[in-house]
């Protein structure tokens, strides 16, 4: 069967048929509307409809979804602002059409160790963090070890750095070793 996506205000059954669930009001003639853009769920046992939101590029990124982003920033070397430039979704990555902006408090760069931030990472970095708060700007976790630097580039030449392993870092072109907090399930080079 298709799937039957809806619109928000859309009717998706009666009162009489159903009972509203997530995602669904019953308004005064006792039609039962969709709240959000999605995909209707019926319940044919209980009695229940229900809308399962669809995402969107651009919709709002979600407590503990993990994200993708720029270090732009290291304020004060303890906070890290980060322009988040994608969202992993099904497994998959997905670019974010709008500039949605992230932090990592101190707090939240490692394991219960205060460090400087620039000690593991640096600005022009790319990191796998994941979203702990509700709202923008979002705080951003990095505490986790699957969670860090997937790309980052030479402090001293550009160049794009290899893994070395152990949180380390090289430059295949002039040799510099930079420490860093890298994500221990993928690095791009
Ligand atoms: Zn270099």
């Amino acid at each position: 069967m298709d799937k039957e996506i809806v619109a928000p205000g859309d009717v998706i059954g009666v009162a009489e048929e159903y009972l509203p669930g997530e995602n669904v009001e019953v308004d005064t003639d006792g039609k039962l509307r969709a709240q959000v853009m999605g995909i209707v769920v019926r319940n044919e046992r209980d009695h229940v409809v229900s809308v399962k939101p669809l995402r969107s590029s651009n919709s709002l990124l979600r407590v503990n979804d993990v994200v993708y982003g720029r270090v732009i920033a290291i304020p004060n070397d303890r906070v890290v602002i980060v322009k988040i430039i994608g969202v992993e979704n099904n497994g998959g990555k997905m670019a974010l059409k709008d500039d949605v902006t992230g932090i990592i408090p101190p707090s939240q760069l490692l394991n219960g160790k205060s460090s400087n931030a620039s000690e593991i990472l640096g600005i022009g970095d790319i990191i796998r963090a994941r979203v702990i708060s509700r709202d923008p700007p979002y705080t951003l976790t990095l505490r986790d070890a699957q969670l860090g630097v997937v790309y980052a580039r030479c402090p001293r030449c550009g160049h794009e750095l290899k893994l070395k392993g152990n949180d380390l870092l090289q430059c295949p072109n002039c040799g510099a070793v930079v420490r860093r907090k890298v994500s221990l399930i993928e690095y791009w080079i």
